[in-house]
């Protein structure tokens, strides 16, 4: 079995944790000492270390982030990470459309408020 600690914190507000990432053959697990993993829920801080993320790691082996996503590849854990990944990049896309269609809705909300004001100006004359 190998193993690997990091020391992590999030942002400046939040205080340091532990997260312990262990592999046995192709099996994962990853421990986090915060209060969401302690209470068996995905926290921030294993997401971001999963994904490659070395900036929330404060200790010394932020370059072992390499290793870590090396061992992830081809497990359960990776592809769940890739599926994540992707699922998010859709996420973007579709906030993107979302954003153009809210502007392209109130463009055209403009354009039928003139139509009407000039109906309005046509039929009085
Ligand atoms: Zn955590």
């Amino acid at each position: 079995m190998k193993e690997m600690q990091f020391l992590v914190q999030y942002s400046n507000e939040e205080p340091h944790y532990t997260v312990t990432v262990r592999k046995e053959k192709r099996n994962i697990t990853a421990l986090c000492t915060c209060p969401q993993g302690g209470a068996g829920l995905l926290c921030k801080h294993r997401l971001s270390l999963l994904a490659g993320k070395a900036k929330i790691v404060i200790g010394d082996n932020a370059d072992k982030i390499k290793d870590l996503v090396s061992w992830i590849a081809w497990t359960d854990v990776g592809n769940a990470m890739n599926k994540i990944a992707e699922i998010q990049k859709e996420i973007k896309k579709a906030e993107k459309e979302l954003a153009d269609a809210t502007a392209n809705l109130a463009k055209q909300q403009q354009e039928l408020t003139e139509a009407r004001n000039k109906l309005i100006k046509v039929m009085g004359d």
